[in-house]
């Protein structure tokens, strides 16, 4: 497959492979976990087996990377490529508004195992330089981020990194890889929760990581002994699902800047928080490094009790995840951020009236009906 194939095509033919047998032009679901060892050592743990290698051909090519793995999680992902990258007495620093789990997996996994970590605020990179330490090995972060859609300047985050032989690692979850490819910004390693957008229908749990060969190599030998593959059938329908994800992206790129700029004419809404909007402090930047679109992800503060307004909606359903087709919202001081302590929320501005909408692809008019009627 051409590399300069747009991501249309390379959504639909990358990687996929036809049924040699029978001439069915779909990839074939070949479920063993037992190969003959003389041609190659296959087994599902090793990351190598066909509807694992098909599914990651495909994520590759969308992400103009080189290599990659496929994981049962987005935390598997994350944390494979993180722990395959330092030792006792490294230092990783993070930006400090991230998705909950991973504020949560960093305090609690990292200084047990004798490596030390900090959080900064990557909104201004000339105090963000001076968190990094001579110990640093990987700077950590995340645009647009969870829950007020933050945008992190990539290019100067790799600029930075790059000079001092620092490994950068995103997670671009929210973004998808339709939107965002910080490999070309020069970012070292791509992560995603393929639950959200890469899978998009609210049923499948996934992860992924896209890099360079020789990084991918290095995440893969610590990736068989942590062991968070995935099996051949979730594999085939990640497959299947990434051959829609530029139509599915496209229509929620379209969908949530209609609905934030129909949130700001709004009397019961504070803020909106949507980087689409001119009003939004990462606006420029986004547009920049974002050439795919803003992103299907907003969020927003309402004027009226959150409880009483979720309850009233009527297709955008009460529902933590996010990335389905199916709209979805939530409100992150119970979900995403729950695990924090109310003056963590307050450092990183998430108040209690803070509603997050995943937008999906129903039709733009009924869902902005469906938030008038609610407020
Ligand atoms: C959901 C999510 C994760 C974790 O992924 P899982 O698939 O739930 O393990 C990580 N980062 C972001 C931004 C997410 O939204």
């Amino acid at each position: 497959m051409k590399k300069s194939a747009s991501k249309l095509t390379l959504s639909v033919h990358a990687g996929s492979m036809g049924d040699p047998l029978y001439g069915g032009v779909v990839t074939p679901i070949y479920p063993s976990a037992a190969y003959d060892y003389e041609t190659e050592v296959r087994y599902p743990r090793y990351y190598n087996t066909p509807n694992q290698k098909a599914v990651v051909e495909k994520l590759v090519a969308l992400e103009n990377g080189e290599d990659g793995l496929i994981f049962s999680s987005g935390m598997a992902a994350i944390m494979t490529s993180l722990f395959a990258m330092i030792k006792a007495g490294d230092h990783v620093l993070f930006q400090n508004d991230l998705y909950g789990g991973t504020h949560h997996a960093a305090v609690h996994e990292l200084e047990r195992y004798g490596i030390a970590y900090s959080m900064a605020d990557v909104s201004n990179l000339t105090n963000f330089e001076k968190a990094i330490r001579k110990n640093t090995k990987v700077i950590y972060v995340e645009t647009p981020s969870n829950p007020l859609l933050k945008i992190t300047d990539l290019k100067g985050v790799a600029r930075l990194a790059r000079k001092r032989g620092i490994i950068t690692l995103i997670d671009n979850t929210f973004a998808s890889p339709v939107n965002q490819n910080p490999i070309d910004l020069g970012i070292d390693i791509v992560t995603h929760s393929g639950t959200k957008y890469i899978g998009g229908h609210s049923d499948i749990c996934c992860g992924a990581m896209i890099s360079s060969k020789k990084l991918t190599e290095q995440i893969k030998q610590s990736a068989l002994h942590f062991g968070g593959s995935l099996d051949a059938q979730t594999c085939y329908l990640v497959e299947r699902s990434l051959k829609t994800i530029v139509l599915r992206v496209e229509k929620q790129n379209e969908n949530a800047l209609a609905i934030a700029r129909y949130l700001q004419s709004e009397s019961k809404v504070d803020g909106v928080y949507y980087p689409g909007l001119k009003s939004h402090p990462g606006y420029a930047l986004a547009k920049k490094q974002m050439p795919g679109g803003f992103g299907g992800m907003l969020s927003f503060e309402v004027k009226i009790n959150p409880d009483k307004f979720i309850k009233k909606l009527q297709y955008i359903k009460r529902a933590i995840s996010l990335g389905g087709v199916e709209s979805t919202i939530t409100q992150p001081v119970k979900t995403s951020h729950a695990k924090l302590t109310a003056a963590e929320r307050k450092a990183v501005g998430i108040k209690n009236n803070l509603v997050r909408l995943s937008v999906g692809i129903e039709d733009t008019k009924d869902l902005i009906a469906d938030i008038r009627q609610a407020l």
